[in-house]
């Protein structure tokens, strides 16, 4: 069977859809891992990897199944599906992996970033992060994926637009503004580090959501510097550490970062990542169903501020843990 990866266009929701047949032959949970040392494609001697993913949802040398026609717009389906292994052993979660390797995976996020917004069909950059077999990860080896698409994909362009208006009427950025009535409410901000402050927001949709804002206004990976890269490395540690303490298992998670689109510099957007768990306590999952799905219209259980209180309490628990592991975070737990 020929391979086919394409973008096939909703007209009713003005998206497109990546659609490739080759993923069909993805591997559920066999064999070996494919990401611990010694294999061909890993080999020995590093600390953190990038590689390419065997079954790319999108590919550089994309052929579409069929032409398109009238509103069925297709394109060829290119871009890049990259996978990063954050450490070598085969077990863990950011918390766990050694703090070097943690600057080392930032590091590169944003050689990633670069080099593959240097490519002009490239539009926008997406890191993320799965965890949990609830969520359908196949493989725990821990890693994270970044796609390289060639559109801005649809809700980061909410958030542009939304932005944009907020900026042209006041003229500040909005994501700052949230920063600033997060801090003066000072209900749910849960760490802060010199670079970063991590929060559940006023508006969280899942049940234990939490966001990370850098302080400073920056748009993009490739802002961040030196010190940046520590911090953010830190803070991902302690939030990580956070949802694992929260109940007593190691808490399945979709974490996705939001940057700017490739090459603009932009007064109105801002740097920030997401953590959405599927939890919504220690036994029950949030699943997006009806309501959700057919209205996208989110119904939140509880009210945020208990579960940031919640979240609070794992904190205490967090500060303990890692010293114990002689890490002591660099930021202030709230
Ligand atoms: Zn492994
Ligand atoms: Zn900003
Ligand atoms: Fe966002």
């Amino acid at each position: 069977m020929a391979t086919s990866n394409e973008l096939r266009w909703n007209p009713l929701l003005g998206t497109w859809i990546v659609v490739s047949s080759k993923r069909r032959g993805r591997p559920w949970r066999s064999g070996a891992c494919p990401f611990c040392p010694g294999t061909p494609e890993t080999g020995y001697g590093w600390d953190v990897l990038v590689l390419e993913n065997k079954y790319p949802a999108l590919r550089p040398d994309a052929a579409p199944s069929r032409k398109g026609s009238d509103i069925y717009r297709v394109k060829p389906g290119y871009g890049f599906c990259k996978v990063v292994v954050e450490t070598p052993e085969h077990e863990g979660d950011l918390d766990t992996i050694p703090f070097k390797n943690l600057v080392r995976y930032i590091e590169a996020l944003k050689n990633e970033t670069e080099n593959l917004c240097s490519d002009p069909k490239i539009k926008y950059v997406a890191p993320f992060r799965n965890k949990g077999e609830v969520i359908g990860v196949s493989l725990t080896h821990p890693h994270s994926q970044v796609y390289a698409l060639p559109f801005i994909p649809p809700r980061v362009k909410v958030e542009l637009r939304n932005a944009y208006r907020f900026w042209k009427r006041e003229r500040k950025c909005l994501f700052c503004h949230i920063l600033e009535l997060e801090r003066k409410e000072n209900l749910r901000i849960l760490y802060e580090n010199t670079s970063f402050t991590m929060f559940m927001p006023f508006f969280a949709m899942w049940p234990y959501e939490v966001h990370i804002y850098s302080n400073d206004h920056l748009n993009m990976l490739t802002d961040l510097n030196k010190r940046e890269v520590e911090d953010l490395a830190d803070i991902l540690k302690v939030t990580v550490a956070m949802y694992n303490s929260l109940f007593d298992f190691s808490l399945p998670y979709m974490m996705f970062i939001h940057q700017t689109p490739c090459n603009k510099k932009l007064e109105f957007y801002h740097l920030h990542i997401e953590f959405y768990p599927p939890h919504r306590s220690k036994d029950k999952l949030k699943y997006p169903a009806g309501i959700e799905w057919g209205a996208w219209t989110f119904t939140y259980d509880d009210l945020p501020e208990n579960k940031a209180t919640e979240l609070k309490k794992s904190l205490k628990k967090v500060k303990d843990k890692l010293s114990k592991e002689k890490y002591s975070p660099r930021g202030i737990i709230f």
